[in-house]
């Protein structure tokens, strides 16, 4: 099929790079000439491993391409994917601006394309707003579906290739056949793919980020329940997730879920809720834990220290919001390194692939660290925030060399409490007693 894909942001460009490879010409829009122009060199404008590799074979095989102008490839196009940013407003409503001006353009285009798709999160009734607005502007040329995206940042390329299920909201069974076919492809395993009302589909996006942050945000109050309680949350963790009900996944308890859609869909479809009058005291507890959470470990640091850290250096160990990802958006670390630059640190960050981006945040106020060890020289502390696989094991020896102190605060449980208290190290971590505290 001709597709095009507008926007090429981590949903977006992974759409397209994917959609190309199994035979489809996809076009990929993006209205930032930087990113388009970053594309053209043959780079991929954010890291996300494999996706380098799969957009070099499909733009040599000539399957895959980028324009900033949507005329360039809508002429003759079967479907277009809408797959723009929906950021949170400062009240928590999901910005559907880019959403809106993408329909806008493909409404007003002397071709506009059969089949719309909106893979963009979106509130409940975007959709059918927007079939209405193509049929005021397009007399009826144009189906608007619903295909909501399920990938996770740092396995993007995986999780499209091999989804759970695929969902895919519309009325119309024309438009449900074509996009069946077009992910064929990706549920040779018989995954489902679930056609459902548009509104179903929008809201089963909302609804699974919503349950998947409700699990991190309670683990994190049953961590701190047990830090007060004296029970270890790792135990707890392990005791409740071998119950076939719960699972073991997204039960890790840390510093609070970051990135660019728990945050938002929570907030968002809250204020949904609100706008209708539905109460909606679970997402809210959810969003406040998550916040008093990123907050938490920062906390701990000035605690530690006595109310006040000037006069300290504070070394940071991660700033995306998550392994495997450049993305630092609502990243915890801002939180930290915030909080730690008020009360007066001296902060000194290492990310393996987030630096530039924090270094556009903070600018000359924290100081970039060319290594994880190097972010340790003269530091009284080191707080692990994001749980890159290089931060799992401790050269505690190399750690002493550096530091005034081998103090660690350790976001995200990555250390072995009997090792740290055999090694000498003063330990804090979420949910479990700490170590050597009294050193
Ligand atoms: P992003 O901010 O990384 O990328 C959006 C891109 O769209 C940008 O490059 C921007 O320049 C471009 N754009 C905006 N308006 C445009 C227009 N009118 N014409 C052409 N280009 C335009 O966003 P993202 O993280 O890829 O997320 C996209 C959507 O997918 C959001 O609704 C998000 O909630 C959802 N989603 C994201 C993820 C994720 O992990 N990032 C996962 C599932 C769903």
């Amino acid at each position: 099929m001709k597709l095009v894909v507008v926007g090429t942001g981590y949903v977006g460009l992974v759409t397209g790079a994917c959609l190309s490879e199994t035979g489809n010409h996809v076009v990929c829009v993006d209205r930032d000439k930087a990113k388009v122009a970053t594309l053209h060199k043959g780079k991929v404008p954010f890291y996300e491993p494999g996706l380098g590799e799969l957009i070099e074979r499909n733009s040599r095989a000539g399957r895959l391409s980028f324009t900033t102008r949507l005329s360039d490839g809508l002429g003759d196009a079967d479907v277009v994917f809408i797959a723009v940013g929906t950021p949170p407003t400062d009240d928590g409503e999901a910005d559907l601006s880019q959403v809106m001006a993408a329909a806008e353009e493909l409404a007003a285009a002397p071709e506009p394309p059969p089949i719309v798709v909106v893979k963009s999160t979106v509130p409940i009734g975007t959709g059918r707003a927007l079939q209405e607005l193509f049929d005021r502007r397009t007399g009826g040329k144009v189906r608007v579906a619903g295909n909501p995206e399920f990938l996770r940042e740092g396995a993007a390329v995986r999780d499209f290739n091999y989804p759970d299920r695929i969902v895919i909201g519309t009325p119309d069974i024309d438009v449900a056949e074509t996009l069946k076919k077009l992910h064929a492809p990706f549920v040779r395993t018989l995954h489902p793919i679930l056609v459902m009302s548009r509104e179903s589909a929008e809201m089963t996006k909302y609804a699974a980020n919503c349950l998947l942050a409700s699990r991190v945000s309670f683990m994190n109050e049953m961590a701190n329940l047990c830090q007060a309680l004296g029970a270890d949350v790792t135990e707890v963790r392990t005791g409740i997730g071998f119950d076939s009900r719960i699972g073991f996944r997204h039960l890790f308890p840390g510093v609070g879920y970051g990135g660019s859609c728990f945050p938002k869909d929570v907030q968002a479809l809250a204020h949904l809720g609100r706008s209708l009058g539905v109460p909606v005291e679970m997402l809210d507890a959810t969003h406040q834990i998550n916040e008093r959470q990123k907050r938490l470990m920062a906390e701990r640091v000035i605690d530690y220290f006595g109310g006040s850290c000037k006069g300290r250096t504070v070394a940071i160990w991660g700033l995306t919001f998550k392994p495997q990802t450049d993305d630092v958006r609502e990243a915890p670390a801002l939180v930290i390194i915030r909080l730690l630059l008020d009360a007066g640190a001296t902060v000194r960050a290492y990310d393996p692939v987030g630096m530039e981006r924090v270094r556009g945040v903070f600018g000359s106020r924290i100081i970039c660290s060319p290594s994880g060890m190097e972010a340790l020289d003269g530091a009284d502390a080191v707080v692990v925030v994001t749980e890159w696989n290089e931060f799992r094991t401790l050269d505690v020896p190399e750690m002493r060399a550096r530091m005034k102190q081998v103090v660690v605060f350790d976001g995200r449980n990555l250390y072995d409490r009997d090792d740290m208290a055999r090694e000498g190290v003063v330990h804090f971590s979420v949910g479990r007693a700490d170590v050597n505290a009294d050193q």
